[in-house]
């Protein structure tokens, strides 16, 4: 179900472009959801979409993917085993502010007398883009043009271009470019257990700040997570109009102030090349070095060259990532195709921003774009991200899979402590230890485990890279059914299957329940993948498999003993409603009354005590409906309808992690005017904030989920069987043509879904095999492309 369809009111203010998402008035009352859509990011950096004049600001966060603090988690009651320390995001130094002044008169932009107003998030150069045209109130015309980048090709490296000119008077102007640490207004303290809890007090402790010229070096450290940062800017000034600077900093702020009498028509231009460096080792004095090469080479570079790598970086993003839709006719929120391009593009960009840079470290949720769930890295990643990375950037999800396996050693000892044999990965995490404080919603999900070893599976079918899976895929394998085999047990009570108890599923509303079948059938996939490749390493690469055997302690017997688990995995089923039942007493609670529920009362979470919620047939997020989703082909159509009509009003889609499953399965069983609802409000679940939180960060899970929606939903792609196939539907609207490229095994395809056909185009590599429906197509060089009609179901 779908209860809180927040779309975004069609607005002049907003109009839709396929490459941009633009703002064409200043509204305070949209600044906190705008600061999250105009965010910019490399997956190692982000800054959101803050004005440059320093405010005004609801969230001014600069964030570092992976730079923490840790505090104590506080329990009111203590418990064994109960995860002590919390990591948290935190905003850093904030470089991009540039203030204006004219004639003394500070440009801000709530009392402004604004001409004209564009900014937009270009998509296309990967920038931030500004256009002002402002009246003082001596009636002075002032033309503001500012451009602001996260580079994804230096990923330490940020830069604004930000040019004043005088239309129609000469004036005094002083444009101050400065940084600021231990901002307070970054803080974020809010009730919405979602959010992230500030550190009071000073976060960042000096280690040194100095300046040369027109360039200030501030480093800091943090106390206890000990993480050392430097941040460092140069400005560089074009003008032909009298100017001079002064400079002054002091531990937790910088500031070039250039004074400059200005003459109409003649335009200033300040170049602010902005550089972080952070490390876990390194000393300060290291740090700042390093800061300064990398300020020394951008600025010998320029900003155009800057301007350039970025645009040359998105163009090859796109070719291998783009999904367009054409000719849709207007859905019945009467979005146009603009629209729905817009959005589309929207997500996938949010998700480069989010990953790309990304290297030794995960995904947070919301990327870097807010501090809610205080920059921790969850499941989002490797269910709902992967797919769209492995078959678009693999280097992407590969790094990504080498973080996870870099966690093994804390994974080992946190199974240890709850103990357990094999490895338990964190719940949620930045350090590899787990930060979850409520272990109901939290480390009783135990089921991440499996859900990493499904995305490594999916990686090395698209990729072929065996080589991952023997030299860090197998190890983590060979832990995780480990902890399977431990966890679960032959049980009597149900006729001597193999069961699991006492853990969560996706479905946090159903805490602590044994047998929640999502686990036992991922738990099941996990168990089968890793009995496969042990058995398969030993016969074809002996000396991998020896090498396996002596850093896991490896006993042959444990690997039957994992296909035994397997065969006998307890999978619920009612025989009655023929279906299959989430977890062992879910049918047995009384119905959630959602007749009486008030609409203002979802997220149930923020209303309802969790024992409330817990006792009820009430779902928060896909749960047996993702695992058909996963698991697509161990369920007959006729079973994805069954338990789809049963569980989607139970669901109320209180995760933004829920519409785009709902989609794919909606559309798989033909309910196609479902599929459509529950991709758009996964579609625009940021664009036109669906969950009304979308000011606390962007919601990367469900951007990703969209991909999913649109080639595994609509595309009807399959990959359960070591070959990629197609089952497109008939598009679900006239006149529709939906096209994606997919990387696989290092070749390009190129899939076109059109209404009365399909096209199959080899873009890049030698030869390919899909599948249409079950027919085998065999793309080469010679012939890279095939036509089929598409069949009407
Ligand atoms: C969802 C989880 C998800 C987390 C972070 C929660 O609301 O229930 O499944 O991992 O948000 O996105």
């Amino acid at each position: 179900m779908l209860h809180h369809e927040r779309l975004r009111p069609p607005s002049d203010d907003y109009p839709a472009d396929e490459w941009n998402v633009i703002e064409k008035r200043f509204h305070p009352e949209f600044l906190a959801q705008l600061e999250t859509m105009l965010a910019l990011g490399n997956g190692y950096l982000g800054m959101r979409g803050c004005p440059e004049e320093g405010g005004p600001n609801a969230e001014n966060s600069t964030l570092i993917n992976g730079f923490y603090e840790t505090r104590p988690i506080v329990y009111a009651e203590e418990a064994y085993g109960f995860a002590k320390t919390g990591q948290t995001i935190f905003s850093v130094t904030d470089s991009k502010i540039i203030k204006l002044f004219v004639d003394d008169e500070p440009f801000w932009l709530p009392n402004a007398n604004l001409l004209s107003y564009d900014r937009r998030l270009n998509m296309k150069s990967g920038t931030l883009d500004r256009e002002i045209l402002w009246e003082t109130p001596a009636g002075k015309q002032v033309l503001i043009t500012s451009r602001r980048l996260i580079s994804f090709a230096n990923r330490h490296v940020a830069a604004i271009s930000y040019r004043v000119t005088l239309l129609n008077a000469a004036a005094s102007l002083v444009i101050s470019s400065e940084m600021a640490a231990n901002d307070p207004s970054a803080r974020i303290n809010g009730d919405d257990p979602r959010q992230s809890k500030a550190f009071s007090g000073r976060v960042l402790h000096q280690r040194a700040s100095y300046s040369k010229d027109r360039r200030i070096v501030l480093c800091h450290a943090t106390e206890k997570s000990r993480l050392t940062l430097t941040c460092a800017t140069d400005n560089a000034i074009e003008s032909s109009c009298p100017h001079a600077y002064k400079v002054v900093h002091t531990e937790d702020f910088g500031q070039v102030a250039f004074t400059i009498e200005a003459r109409p028509g003649c335009p200033i231009q300040l170049t602010k090349y902005m550089v972080y460096h952070t490390s876990q080792t390194a000393s300060a004095e290291e740090l700042y070095g390093r800061a300064e090469w990398t300020l020394d080479r951008v600025m010998n570079q320029g900003f155009q060259q800057l301007l350039a790598s970025q645009e040359q970086y998105l163009d090859d993003f796109w070719r291998r990532s783009d999904v367009q839709v054409r000719d849709v006719r207007e859905d019945r929120t009467k979005r146009s195709t603009v629209e729905i391009q817009q959005a589309i593009r929207f997500n996938l960009f949010h998700i480069l921003q989010a990953s790309a840079r990304a290297e030794g470290t995960g995904v947070p949720a919301k990327g870097l774009t807010g501090q809610a769930y205080e920059g921790h890295y969850f499941w989002d990643t490797e269910i709902y991200l992967l797919p769209f990375l492995t078959y678009t950037s693999p280097r992407i999800a590969r790094n990504l899979l080498t973080f996870r396996y870099k966690m093994l050693p804390q994974a080992r000892a946190r199974a240890r402590q709850l103990g357990h044999r094999g490895a338990m990965f964190p719940w949620r995490t930045i350090s590899g230890e787990e930060a979850s404080a409520y272990y109901a919603a939290g480390t009783a999900q135990y089921h991440i485990n499996a859900d990493i070893m499904y995305a490594l599976r999916k990686y090395v079918q698209a990729t072929g890279d065996e080589l991952f899976l023997r030299d860090c895929g197998a190890e983590m394998l060979v832990e995780t059914a480990r902890l399977w085999l431990d966890l679960g047990f032959y049980s009597d009570a149900k006729g001597g299957k193999f069961c699991i108890n006492g853990v969560t599923g996706p479905d946090e509303y159903n805490a602590v329940v044994n047998n929640n079948a999502y686990t036992n059938l991922m738990a099941r996939e996990n168990l089968r993948y890793a009995a496969r490749t042990v058995e398969s390493l030993r016969v074809t690469e002996p000396a991998a498999y020896n090498a396996l055997v002596r850093k896991t302690a490896l006993e042959p017997s444990e690997v039957e003993a994992w296909n035994r688990a397997a065969e006998n995995m307890y999978v619920p089923y009612d025989e009655k409603l023929k279906i299959i039942p989430q977890d062992d007493n879910f049918l047995e609670k009384e119905p959630w009354d959602f007749r009486n529920t008030p609409r203002d009362h979802y997220p149930l979470l923020l209303f309802y005590h969790p024992l409330n919620i817990y006792r009820k047939q009430v779902i928060k997020q896909a749960d047996v409906v993702l695992a058909m989703f996963l698991l697509g082909n161990e369920f007959s159509l006729d079973a994805k309808k069954r338990n789809f009509e049963f569980y989607d009003p139970l669901t109320t889609g209180d995760s933004s992690l829920s519409s785009c499953v709902e989609a794919i399965i909606a559309g798989q069983i033909g309910d196609i005017e479902k599929a459509i609802r529950y991709g758009m409000a996964a579609l625009l679940m940021d664009l036109a904030d669906v969950g009304g939180n979308v000011r606390d960060g962007c919601h990367i899970a469900s951007m990703g989920g969209t991909w999913m929606a649109l080639t595994y939903g609509f595309g009807g792609m399959r990959d359960d069987d070591g070959t990629l196939s197609f089952w497109p539907h008939r598009a679900p609207e006239d006149n529709a043509i939906l096209r994606f490229p997919l990387t696989y095994r290092g070749q390009m395809l190129q899939v076109e879904i059109g209404l009365e056909k399909v096209q199959y185009a080899l873009r890049e590599g030698e030869c390919l095999v899909v599948r249409h429906e079950t027919e085998e197509i065999q793309l080469t060089r010679e012939h890279p492309l095939a036509v089929r009609a598409v069949s009407r179901r």
